[in-house]
C-alpha cells in the first residue's frame, strides 16, 4: 500500500519550489493531488496531478479550489520573502506579507474544515520557516514575523480541533534552493558585488554547508499528510541543516 493512498491533497504554491516538489511527491505515493498556483503556466508543467488557478489572497477562489478538492490534507504554501530591516519595511509590504503569508492559511483552513468535520480527519500542513520564532536572521523583519504567526495559527488550529481527529502542523525549513531563493541569491549578490559573496552568506549559516533540496522538505510534508504522522500536531518541525539546532 502506498503510503498516501485514498488521500485528497489540495497544495497550494505548487507551481514551483517547495509547493511543486510537494505536490510531486504525494502523488508519488499514491495521494490524488490537487495542485493550484496563481502562476497558471508553471502549473501545466506539472505532470499526474490536477491543476488549476487558485489565488490563497481571493477568499472567492479559495472557496472554489477547496471546493473542487473537498480536502483531506491541506498544505499552505504560499509566501512571500521581503527584504530589510523594521525601519525599512512599509505599511504595504507589511500588509501584503500578513495578507499572502498568513490570512491566506484562515481563509484555506476556514474553507476545508466542514469537509474535514464531516469525514472526522483531516491534516493541515502550514509553511512557516526557520526564520519565525525559532530564529531571528537579518534583514528579514517582516519575514519573521510573519512566519511566527503562522506558528500561533497552527498551534490554535491545532488545540482547538485534536478531538474531532483533525490535526495541524507546520513546517521551519532552513534554506531551500528554489526559483524565489535564486531571485534572493542575484539580488544579494548585487549588493555584495559578487554572486558567490552572496551564495556564500546563504551556505554559512547552513552548519551542514549546504542549503537543501524541495525535496527534502517534501518527505517531511508527506509523512505529515500520512497517518504514520497521526501522534504529531500542533508542533512546528524544524528541518533546517543544523541552522537553528546548535
Ligand atoms: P517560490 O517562492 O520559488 O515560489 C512561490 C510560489 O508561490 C510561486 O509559484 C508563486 O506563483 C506562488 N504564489 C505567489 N502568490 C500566490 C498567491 N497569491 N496564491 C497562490 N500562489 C501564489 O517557492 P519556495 O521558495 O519553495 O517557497 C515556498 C514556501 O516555502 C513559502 O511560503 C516560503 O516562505 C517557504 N520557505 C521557503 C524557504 C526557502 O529557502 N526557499 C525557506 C523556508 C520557508
Amino acid at each position: 500500500k502506498q503510503r498516501l493512498e485514498g488521500k485528497r491533497v489540495l497544495v497550494t504554491a505548487a507551481g514551483q519550489g517547495i509547493g511543486r516538489a510537494s505536490a510531486l511527491a504525494m502523488a508519488a505515493e499514491g495521494a490524488q493531488v490537487f495542485a493550484t498556483d496563481v502562476n497558471t503556466d508553471a502549473l501545466k508543467t506539472l505532470e499526474g496531478v490536477e491543476t488549476f488557478a487558485v489565488d490563497v489572497r481571493d477568499q472567492e477562489s479559495v472557496a472554489d479550489g477547496v471546493a473542487r478538492a473537498n480536502p483531506d490534507v491541506l498544505f499552505n504554501c504560499a509566501g512571500f520573502v521581503h527584504h530589510g530591516t523594521v525601519q525599512e519595511a512599509t505599511d504595504d509590504e507589511i500588509d501584503f506579507a500578513f495578507d499572502l503569508n498568513v490570512r491566506s492559511m484562515m481563509r484555506t483552513i476556514r474553507a476545508a474544515l466542514p469537509g474535514m468535520l464531516e469525514r472526522k480527519g483531516g491534516s493541515i500542513i502550514n509553511m512557516s520557516s526557520a526564520c519565525s520564532s525559532v530564529i531571528g536572521a537579518p534583514n528579514r523583519f517582516i519575514y519573521g514575523t510573519t512566519k511566527a504567526a503562522v506558528i500561533g495559527l497552527t498551534k490554535s488550529v491545532a488545540v482547538d480541533y485534536v478531538a474531532k481527529g483533525i490535526r495541524c502542523n507546520c513546517i521551519c525549513p532552513g534554506t531551500v534552493e528554489s526559483p524565489s531563493w535564486h531571485d534572493r541569491v542575484a539580488a544579494l549578490g548585487e549588493q555584495l558585488g559578487s554572486k558567490d559573496a552572496a551564495l556564500k552568506q546563504f551556505v554559512e549559516r547552513q552548519p551542514m554547508g549546504r542549503v537543501a533540496s524541495a525535496e527534502e522538505i517534501a518527505a517531511l510534508v508527506v509523512y505529515l499528510a500520512s497517518d504514520e504522522s497521526a501522534f504529531t500536531t500542533g508542533h512546528p518541525h524544524i528541518i533546517d541543516g543544523g541552522w537553528s539546532g546548535q
